[in-house]
């Protein structure tokens, strides 16, 4: 496989802005922080899933598919955008979702509800552990399913990252002050969006540090999510025929911000959130993007970046969980 023959279907607009936080910058009194807009990808209020599923979904239509099934929470962003690409490309679109139904949906959930997804329940299990019977069953009624993993994280998902990486080189080129980023931060969780940043790095020989905030806990032991990374980007690598050796111990993933765990909001994120509303008018969300900006703060206060240094925030979206979320965002 070579990443650039693989099938595409264009689902976003592409490239997202790259915009200066001078006023969040200066009263951190630290690096200059530059934010990379994938909340604005343009697919059903955005986010970095629909880079994956440009060419995810593509290779459910390749396949003859009519009908895509994908797994989350219940406010999942990554079945959000894939409910919203189903129905462009006119698939049907299957999503379970951990947790039970609410009495009224709201943030995501709603949103699912109205690209006509179907919704199935799954409890406790929120990483598509259900997904092989539901495969089954459309398969015994007739129907082509197409899985789409966990985050839309495999090599097929990563793709869109790697691709991600060049455009920011090209966007670095293109600038009238030659950009150049010491570190590149973003909220690290299924996998993909790490593993393409860094085969796109390795590619590109670029030397930014590719700092992942790690989101959720690791539940199959210590470092799981990290051997799970790291196996990802060396099937990755295979598939696409890239020559890339990096170990384990070369990735930065940091475990410091998870907190009480997947979802649930305290003072860092709350503090994150704010400060980026309030100084930029940009919205994070209470998950992914609010934990991943307050990890930054967070290390730009312990002086972990040089002063004379642009570190860039890479926003991977989130934000129509806001609104799921609005008790634990009350007077923040
Ligand atoms: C899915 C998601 C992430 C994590 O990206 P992965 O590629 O799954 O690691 C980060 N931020 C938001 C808003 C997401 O929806």
């Amino acid at each position: 496989m070579s990443i650039n023959t693989i099938n595409k279907v264009e689902l976003g607009v592409f490239p997202t802005p790259i915009h200066k936080l001078a006023r969040l910058s200066a009263h951190l009194g630290g690096p200059q922080i530059y934010i990379k807009r994938d909340d604005l990808t343009g697919l059903a209020l955005g986010g970095n899933k629909t880079r994956k599923l440009e060419y995810l979904l593509a290779d459910a239509v390749a396949q003859g598919c009519d009908c895509v099934i994908t797994a989350g929470a219940a406010q999942s962003n990554h079945c959000r955008q894939t409910a919203a690409g189903a129905a462009k490309l006119g698939l049907g679109c299957h999503l379970v979702l951990g947790g039970q139904a609410p009495n009224m949906a709201n943030g995501n959930l709603l949103l699912d509800a109205l690209f006509g997804a179907h919704i199935h329940w799954s409890g406790e299990k929120r990483k598509g552990e259900d997904i092989p019977k539901l495969v089954n069953e459309l398969l015994s009624q007739g129907k082509k399913p197409y899985v789409v993993p966990y985050g839309g994280s495999n090599t097929i998902g990563a793709i869109g990252f790697i691709q991600a990486y060049s455009e920011l080189m090209s966007q670095c080129e293109s600038s009238h002050e030659t950009l150049d980023f010491s570190d590149i931060v973003f909220a690290s969780s299924s996998g993909a969006t790490h593993c393409g940043l860094v085969l796109g790095q390795h590619i590109h020989k670029g030397k930014s540090n590719i700092i992942g905030i790690n989101i959720d806990k690791d539940e199959m032991g210590k470092d799981s999510y990290k051997c799970q990374l790291q196996a990802l980007i060396e099937q990755s690598a295979h598939t696409l025929a890239i020559d890339y050796q990096g170990s384990i111990d070369e990735l930065h993933l940091i475990d410091d911000y998870i907190g009480q765990g997947y979802g649930v909001v305290g003072e860092l994120e709350r503090e994150a959130i704010a400060l980026c509303a309030q100084y930029e008018g940009i919205l994070l969300d209470p998950v992914y993007t609010g934990r991943a900006m307050g990890g930054l703060i967070d290390m730009i206060r312990r002086k972990q970046f040089s002063a004379h240094s642009n570190v860039l925030f890479w926003h991977t979206g989130g934000a129509p969980a806001v609104f799921a979320y609005a008790s634990a965002l009350q007077n923040v």
